[in-house]
């Protein structure tokens, strides 16, 4: 028998996880460069609180949740996203006032999976609590919009509309709903029923774009005060050269977003299912699920997506140098060769055990390193042979000048 992963599942291994790595770490630094602080929250929770927080009559609720009962007959369901629990951690703590978190980890849908569609697939993001004001918005639109340049995506467009507040909604929704009832014959089954129960989801329902192309726009309905917000947030992406398109008819997969939503788009992609990631603001989420009145606003990207869509950059080294001992003598000194150099920050390794000098070149070509660091009679007089392993060129240097030379990028062909 031979065991494969689960369908829509993937391995993360070398040298592509040196790819997802950095990723994630350059995300960890720029949004705490923003202010935000680091939340885990389990990778499980309780269905009801996705079935409220997500909506019941989403395609992710009522099609794509991994849920499960436990030894102990309680119903509990894989995240398919991290705001709801987030928000729940929030307000289980006893939070409140302003907080900024960020967070990332994979995410569980039940998809068809294809490139870019994961069952378990990675979502970065931060989430903006008790703040309303559109600079909220604008400061997390402008972090995404930084973190995908920054991933080497090109010319990203933030396509961005209001769908306005809950006020301005009753009105909307009523107006939608005559509208798609006098166009019933012309749209899916799904978008039939669901002009009852959800007539916004009917907007972005893939087999009835051409029908609701024409559909009555969210942003005519909105009230003084959303509309006031969208214009402060159009003028605030101008004013920080955020590259954005306005989408009338974009709501977004998620029940709980209120005025602002958002999508990023790769450069060459259109919009049908090709955000590499979105978000919005959701003033009315902390009360649906028993919390405080507290608005928010947030964002989620898909690693995997921004993998996909970034392409295939050569990956950096996997190690800066590799330490050859040219006399087995001298191996436990190399050890502690190595110690000093990781100490220093460089990325370091060698050979457990015997090995001909032949053999732990051949290691060094195998794990990647830039450099191999010969330890031989020269050690004597403070001296290694290092050896550059794309050209093959060679010097002998002082061994504490090991770290800046890999600094210098000297082991590292530019
Ligand atoms: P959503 O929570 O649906 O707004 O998703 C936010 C982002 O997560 C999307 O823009 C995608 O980049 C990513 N994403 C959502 N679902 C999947 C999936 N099944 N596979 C890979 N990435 C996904």
């Amino acid at each position: 028998m031979s065991f494969r992963g689960p369908k829509g599942t993937d391995d993360i291994l070398p040298p592509e996880s040196r790819r997802w790595r950095e990723l994630l770490r350059s995300w960890d630094l720029l949004s705490e460069q923003y202010g935000y602080a680091y939340v885990a929250t389990p990778l499980f929770e309780s269905t009801d609180l996705f079935a409220r927080g997500v909506g019941e009559a989403t395609e992710v609720v009522e099609k794509q949740m991994y849920s499960f009962e436990d030894k102990a007959g309680r119903n509990l369901t894989l995240r398919p996203e991290i705001t709801a629990g987030v928000l729940r951690a929030y307000i289980q703590a006893g939070l409140s006032g302003e907080f900024k978190g960020s967070y990332s980890g994979p995410c569980f849908r039940y998809e068809r999976p294809q490139e870019g569609r994961r069952r378990q697939f990675w979502q970065l993001g931060v989430e903006y609590l008790g703040a309303n004001h559109s600079e909220a918005d604008l400061e997390v639109i402008e972090l995404g919009y930084r973190y995908l340049l920054d991933c080497g995506l090109g010319e990203v467009v933030v396509h961005v509309n209001s769908i306005g507040d809950a006020s301005d909604r009753e009105a909307y929704h009523s107006r939608l709903a005559d509208w798609l009832n006098e166009r019933r014959h012309l749209l899916s089954d799904q978008a039939q029923r669901r002009i009852r129960s959800n007539p916004l989801r009917v907007l972005d329902s893939k087999a009835d774009q051409e029908v609701v192309s024409e559909a009555p726009k969210p942003v005519d309905y909105l009230g003084k005060d959303g509309l006031e917000h969208y214009e402060q947030l159009l003028a605030g992406l101008t004013e920080r050269g955020i590259a954005y398109r306005q989408a009338p008819r974009l709501v977004r997969g998620l029940d709980y977003y209120t005025r602002t939503v958002f999508e990023y788009i790769p450069p060459g992609y259109t919009a049908a299912q090709n955000a590499v990631g979105g978000g919005g603001r959701y003033d009315g989420l902390s009360r649906l699920l028993d919390g405080p009145e507290l608005p928010g606003v947030g964002l989620a990207l898909g690693l995997d997506r921004i993998i996909s869509a970034a392409g295939s950059s050569p990956p950096a080294r996997a190690l800066d140098v590799f330490l050859v001992v040219a006399d087995q003598n001298r191996r436990s000194l190399a050890h502690a060769f190595a110690r000093r150099l990781r100490s220093a920050g460089v990325r370091c390794d060698l050979v457990a055990g015997y090995r001909s000098v032949r053999a732990q070149f051949k290691a060094a070509d195998r794990r990647d390193a830039a450099a191999a660091v010969v330890i031989g009679d020269e050690w004597d007089d403070g001296m290694v042979t290092i050896k550059d392993l794309s050209s093959g060129y060679e010097q002998v240097i002082p061994a504490g000048e090991v770290a800046m030379w890999v600094v210098d990028g000297g082991a590292v062909p530019r």
